[in-house]
């Protein structure tokens, strides 16, 4: 393997790494946490006492930005939080 080939692969390795490492921005993280008070209060009761998260996060990774929802496990409500401020 020429250094050319390995300076590839460790750019290429580079790149899958940024792609799949997400973050919340600011506006994102305060969405998540109303969302997250709002269904430990609500969905309380039916929490499970080993201490999981009940809310799902998912990251959508688009060409323009990411597109991030919550989840509550408990009663199945999806919001979507993306920032588009980011987009
Ligand atoms: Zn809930």
């Amino acid at each position: 393997m020429e250094i050319k080939d390995v300076l590839e692969k460790v750019l290429n390795n580079i790149e899958v790494e940024e792609v799949l490492s997400f973050e919340l921005s600011e506006k994102e993280t305060k969405s998540y946490q109303k969302f997250y008070k709002k269904h430990s209060k609500k969905c309380k009761d039916k929490m499970d006492t080993i201490g999981t998260s009940h809310i799902e996060t998912t990251f959508t990774p688009t060409s323009l930005g990411n597109f991030v929802s919550v989840k509550c496990k408990i009663c199945g409500k999806i919001k979507d939080i993306t920032d588009m401020d980011n987009f």
